[in-house]
């Protein structure tokens, strides 16, 4: 079973949209033990979309097409590869009501353009999108399978995974299936990490060991080929028993999606714990960050930007004394903004942050200095780390470092 994957759009060509849509169907399709051979990106131009449909007819058995199933002029995905297996466009109808009722539930006019969305094959299947208005199609030859999916990603992979994954599946049964499982790391680097399992990477046949270097984190990719699942998922756990004898002190968690922050929060929210931050140099990015992960309201009420020494003293309290004798990169100042910031919000813990975001030094400490405090029942305690690169990094390495203190404190 050979496949390969079109992604239509000259944005893809201009570089102002990254192919994700590759990426994520590659890993789908490979779950399900079918070959992706070619990924390719062509304009909204019909005639090279034609030639590199009948360069794809020769040589892949299914053939998947993703973007421009939109309403718009170049959006001609359909048009194009419904001319070049013969087939008549056609309305979806249970698309076309979801397009009507979207419209007037949103007491917008509908345009007459918005009905291309809704077009099918006459003799293909229809695939309903879940999180938009544009019908996938999937289509068959004597030859050639072709699948048709929307652009953007939240469209694609619901699509994907709702409608177009168990059609396959029941279309192309596969004696052997790819069966992976990512493990994420914190506090150790790419190279150290492939350092400490040197020897395993080297001998890997099956299953495999790839490891990703993502900023401020590290995951490893174990896959295994197999065509008895039970069998596989023993292999996984074996390599996986041996990869954590090695580095497992800086294993925090599973998959791929998982965050070091999801971890945080489904951590708090299992032990019914509360935090707050009180944030200068990250002004914001760690809240930001929790803010971003459904289900934190449960463990996190709000907290403290303090970014001038004066706002530390307003909104938190903090004797104007303490930093001018410490300074406000310093321990004392991370502190005492982690002792009042806890007090204020009644919370479990609050955690503190400040620094040195760069580029230029403050209070004669260089770019990087960080100092990140934890404040809890048992007290507080602190840590001076040492970031580099710029001040992005340094801000998001900050806010990483506060999660893994809260995440340790957690676990302890
Ligand atoms: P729409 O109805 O939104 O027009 P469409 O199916 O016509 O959907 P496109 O117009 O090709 O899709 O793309 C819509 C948006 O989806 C793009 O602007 C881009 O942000 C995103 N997108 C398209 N193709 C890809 C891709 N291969 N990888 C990641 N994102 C993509
Ligand atoms: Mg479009």
């Amino acid at each position: 079973m050979k496949a390969e994957i079109i992604a239509v759009g000259t944005e893809l060509l201009l570089g102002q949209v990254v192919n994700t849509n590759a990426t994520f169907l590659s890993e789908e399709l490979a779950s399900l033990g079918i070959d992706v051979f070619y990924h390719s990106v062509v304009g909204d131009n019909p005639n090279r979309l034609e030639e590199l449909l009948t360069i794809a007819d020769k040589r892949s058995d299914l053939i998947v097409l993703c973007g421009g199933l939109g309403p718009t002029d170049d959006d001609l995905t359909k048009q194009v590869t419904a001319r070049h297996v013969g087939q008549e466009l056609v309305r979806d109808e249970p698309g076309y009501h979801q397009l009507k009722a979207f419209f007037e539930n949103s007491q917008r006019r509908m345009t007459e353009n918005n009905l291309r969305q809704t077009l099918v094959f006459k003799d293909g299947v229809s695939l309903p999108n879940p999180n938009g208005l544009a019908i996938g199609i999937f289509y068959q030859t004597a030859a050639t399978s072709y699948l048709l999916l929307p652009g953007p990603p939240s469209e694609l992979q619901a699509m994907f995974l709702t409608h177009a994954k168990p059609l396959l599946l029941e279309q192309f049964p596969q004696e052997e299936v790819l069966l992976s499982r990512v493990l994420r790391y914190y506090g150790i680097g790419e190279s150290a990490l492939v350092t400490e399992l040197a020897d395993l990477i080297e001998n890997q046949v099956n299953p495999t060991i790839a490891p990703y270097a993502k900023p401020n984190e590290v995951t490893l990719r174990l896959t295994v080929k197999t065509a008895d699942e039970a069998q596989g998922i023993k292999q996984l756990d074996a390599l996986e028993e041996t990869v954590q004898a090695r580095v497992g002190a800086y294993f925090y968690g599973y998959g791929e999606q998982n965050s070091l922050a999801e971890t945080v929060v489904g951590l708090l929210i299992e032990k019914k714990k509360t935090v707050t931050a009180a944030e200068s140099l990250t002004a914001g990015l760690f809240q930001a960050t929790l803010g971003g992960i459904s289900g934190v309201s449960e463990v996190f009420p709000g907290g403290f930007v303090t970014y001038s020494a004066a706002t530390k003293s307003k909104l938190l309290g903090i004797d104007p004394g303490l930093l001018e004798s410490y300074g406000t990169v310093s321990q004392e100042c991370a502190e005492a903004m982690a002792v009042y910031a806890r007090k204020q919000a009644e919370t479990d813990y609050a955690v503190a942050f400040t620094g040195v975001a760069g580029p230029d030094e403050l209070e004669g400490q260089p770019k990087g200095t960080v100092w990140i405090a934890l404040a809890s029942d048992k007290g507080v305690s602190s840590q001076l780390y040492h970031f580099n690169r710029d001040r992005a990094y340094i801000r998001h390495s900050a806010v990483m470092a506060g999660l893994n203190q809260i995440r340790k404190e957690l676990l302890n």
